[in-house]
């Protein structure tokens, strides 16, 4: 079964673009009819109308949306992200993708995404926190550490988690920690959970580049987005030998061909609140940026920025997806006609979910490892998940998003026939 022929449109549609990959795994993996249709679709959907208080006086109605995928192998686990174009479609998309993302690391927990429409940059902080609180307070019944944990995803962060897991806290009349994580490490947040999606990049990075023969050294970088995934990934990439010529954000790309000073970048962002103008780099048109010569290409800024469009002008060796969908199926196709080693976004940025699980059960515990820990245990699983996958793809003859879709949807269906359907 090939991929189908689909419209720019549906092309674009992150729910298509998920269900093009499922469709053609789960065939590949001859799922039963029945099983398949469970796995499609997400279990639970729930839309909010959030009231929020403005600071102007007037009473604004956000809407917002949690979706369940699955619940199979745990609690359902995923971010909530706030942003103006967040749709339902969008967010079952990424709700599957963490079912997906935690079965690929193997971690026991289902998957699960939220989201709000709202303009976070036009909000002051009294409003996004009123705004969350009233998201968390509406979810009360349907979250919690065995049921549902939220954590950060686009434009939300460790403040965004520490009002939610205060608000349920107070409904339940006692701190419940574990209800989310990515907190601030001081309430029951895990040391390295920062860094933990762009330390998990490099980890698979370094595996690829060992595979391809490679060497870190004489690896140019090109990096889509600089914020918390982006900025970490490059900067410990940079740390750990690996050249970033190439920095593209939404206003502006950065071009240093000797390597760009990651930490200057940094700071000169924290100041100016943009990348522009940053002397240690030449400017580049964004576009054209992710298109330049390089040996690894990270997206991590958002979906769909490798498409049909401009896939066949794609000139890196490794395609390391630090964002969810940024990849189109379409462009799948592409970048495997040009023999681009692609590491699949349900493996590359899983480095945050397994770091979030470490959290939850740092939490449980009611002890905390020491960061050196957190890495050691974080390395050891992304590195047997990207043996996983590679192993899987080379025997069963697909890429490694097949792969890494068929080794998923394989564990979360043995899971469901061991528990068998209530039905
Ligand atoms: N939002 C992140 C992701 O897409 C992290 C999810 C989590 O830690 O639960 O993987």
């Amino acid at each position: 079964m090939a991929l189908k022929t689909i419209s720019l449109e549906q092309e674009i549609n992150p729910w298509e673009a998920q269900a093009a990959r499922f469709d053609f795994a789960a065939h590949k993996l001859n799922l039963d009819e029945g099983l398949m249709k469970v796995l499609r679709y997400p279990t639970r959907e729930i839309i909010l109308h959030i009231p929020v208080m403005m600071d102007n006086g007037h009473l604004e109605v956000f809407t917002g949306f949690r979706v369940q995928h699955s619940i199979a192998r745990g609690p359902a686990k995923g971010g909530l992200r706030y942003s103006p174009d967040v749709t339902l479609d969008e967010v079952r998309a990424l709700a599957s993708w963490m079912t997906w993302k935690c079965a690929v690391v193997n971690i026991p927990f289902g998957g699960a995404k939220g989201g709000v429409i709202c303009d976070p940059h036009k909000m002051s902080q009294g409003e996004l926190e009123r705004m969350t609180r009233r998201y968390t307070a509406e979810l009360v019944e349907f979250i919690g550490p065995e049921k549902d944990v939220p954590a950060p995803d686009m434009n939300t962060n460790e403040q965004t988690m520490a009002w939610m897991m205060d608000t349920y806290s107070m409904h339940m009349r006692q701190t419940v920690t574990a209800v989310v994580t990515g907190k601030p490490i001081n309430i029951g947040g895990s040391r390295g959970r920062r860094e933990a999606t762009g330390r998990g990049i490099m980890i698979v990075c370094d595996e690829a580049v060992k595979k391809l023969r490679l060497n870190p050294e004489s690896t140019r970088v090109i990096v889509q987005g600089f914020g918390n995934v982006g900025s970490n990934a490059a900067r410990l990439m940079t740390e750990a030998g690996y050249k970033v010529i190439g920095i593209v954000e939404v206003d502006g790309g950065l071009v240093n061909r000797n390597g760009i000073d990651v930490d200057a970048l940094w700071e000169f962002r924290q100041r100016n609140g943009t990348i522009h103008g940053f002397p240690g780099a030449s400017a580049e048109d964004p576009a054209e940026l992710l298109v330049s010569e390089c040996e690894i290409l990270i997206p991590a800024a958002t979906e769909n920025q490798i498409t049909s469009r401009n896939a066949d002008r794609i000139k890196c060796k490794i395609l390391a997806e630090g964002a969810n969908g940024p990849t189109t199926a379409t462009a799948d196709d592409i970048l495997a006609d040009k023999r681009v080693f692609v590491i699949p976004d349900i493996l590359c940025n899983a480095g945050g979910v397994t770091t979030s699980y470490f959290e939850w059960v740092q939490d449980r515990q009611g002890y905390f490892w020491k960061e050196s820990v957190v890495n050691e245990q974080l390395e050891h699983i992304m590195k047997g998940a990207f043996d996983d996958v590679v192993r899987f793809s080379e025997t069963h003859g697909v890429n490694n998003r097949i792969a890494a879709y068929m080794l998923a949807i394989d564990r979360v269906a043995y899971t469901i026939r061991q528990r068998g359907i209530y039905a």
